[in-house]
């Protein structure tokens, strides 16, 4: 038995989870939440690892997982921490101020609380290392870009890499010869074209708030619209920045920020609620089409996350008419619900719609066990 321990280590929370990692088999999963709040389940991440280590019994993980959100330009694979990388990530913060700092707090509680066990640090950003730089850079000042970092970096790799290698198995085809469009629909939402198992574009980009609507991020904007609603409504960076990512999205179309809320007004008649879920879904459209070009063609459109996984409305909005394409949903696969990875186009649809439940803990544990070497 191979343990590992995967941590996601968050401002209040810390998520985690120790799994087998050849067989996948969860062994014991929790969350320590309200950390560093008045009642909450610890005073700061230390005690909350510590705690932890009450939980996991007599089990001893050979390593310690962690996601880490931003791993910038330094980081194209899962990387075993030592305290050079805990300066780049240190460093990196100042591109994901929310994420970085709690990732990091949680990689410190671990060596405190396992001395002697490795920590591994595992990127959202790295499998997106390998765009080309006509697709990761922006069209500005390219001195001011340089001085400040600003590219497209994305995010969801992890769940990328778990999510294509799945797909690539239930294909039966090799992932080097593939070429997939993948949509992770959670409350972030993203999409990744993926060719030969490698990301090719992504819709997230500095930030996680470009591309897709998401629950409550807007996604794509023109930027003028901040120059305008500075002008004319006053407002200041942090509004800006609470509007477009905690107050947009299907929640401020709608009122609704949790999918299955949205689907179950629509169909009542509200119809703010369809406006929200037709955006949603013409965005779907617009990225669909774009990877399309930029793969040359695709073999299978493959759908995951918490959205992806369990809304058949969305899917089949995404998907509409799409004959012309060669793509052709299976209503009635579409409709049927299961935890497990699926093919939901017809047997004759040139190309392959899937539906891959993502698992982005075993994907740490497995990344970070190869670190190791
Ligand atoms: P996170 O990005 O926080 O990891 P998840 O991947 O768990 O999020 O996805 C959360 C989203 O999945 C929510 O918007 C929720 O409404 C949606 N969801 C979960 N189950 C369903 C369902 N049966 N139908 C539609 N949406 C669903």
């Amino acid at each position: 038995m191979t343990l590992a321990f995967v941590v996601n280590s968050g401002s209040s929370s810390i998520k985690w989870e120790l799994l087998e990692a050849e067989s996948g088999e969860s062994v014991r999963r929790g969350i320590v939440e309200r950390i560093g709040e008045a009642g909450g389940d610890a005073a700061d991440h230390r005690q909350a690892m510590t705690s932890i280590i009450g939980m996991l019994g007599a089990e001893h993980p050979v390593v310690i997982g962690h996601r880490v959100v931003h791993g910038g330009d330094l980081f194209s694979a899962a990387t075993v921490v030592t305290p050079e990388v805990e300066a780049a990530i240190e460093k990196l913060s100042s591109l994901a101020p929310l994420h970085n700092p709690s990732n990091l707090a949680g990689i410190r509680a671990a060596q405190v609380a396992f001395p002697g066990i490795p920590n591994v640090a595992v990127f959202d950003t790295a499998f997106h290392q390998s765009l080309a730089p006509a697709a990761y850079t922006y069209a500005i000042d390219a001195q001011v870009a340089a001085d400040h970092s600003v590219r497209r970096y994305g995010f969801h790799g992890t769940s990328y890499q778990y999510v294509s290698r799945r797909a690539a198995e239930v294909l039966e085809r090799p992932l080097g010869d593939l070429r997939l469009i993948v949509f992770h629909l959670g409350n972030g939402a993203s999409a990744c074209a993926i060719a030969g198992g490698r990301s090719v574009d992504t819709s997230m980009g500095m930030t996680p708030l470009e591309g897709l609507v998401m629950g409550t991020r807007s996604g794509d904007l023109d930027p003028g619209a901040l120059f305008h609603l500075a002008r004319e409504a006053g407002l200041g960076t942090p509004e800006l920045d609470t509007l477009l990512n905690r107050r947009s999205g299907i929640l401020g179309l709608s009122g609704h920020g949790d999918m299955r809320d949205l689907v179950e007004s629509m169909k009542a008649g509200d119809a703010a609620s369809r406006l929200a879920f037709d955006v949603y879904v013409h965005r779907l459209r617009h990225y669909l089409g774009a990877y399309i070009a930029q793969l040359g063609g695709v073999d299978a459109v493959v759908f995951t996350a918490g959205v992806g996984e369990n809304s058949p409305d969305v899917r089949a909005g995404a998907l509409a008419g799409l004959g012309g394409l060669g793509i052709h949903l299976d209503a009635a696969r579409n409709a049927r619900r299961s935890p497990e990875p699926r093919r939901i186009s017809t047997d004759d649809s040139p190309v392959a719609v899937l539906v891959v439940p993502t698992n982005e803990e075993l994907e740490i544990a497995r990344q970070s066990l190869a670190a190791l070497g």
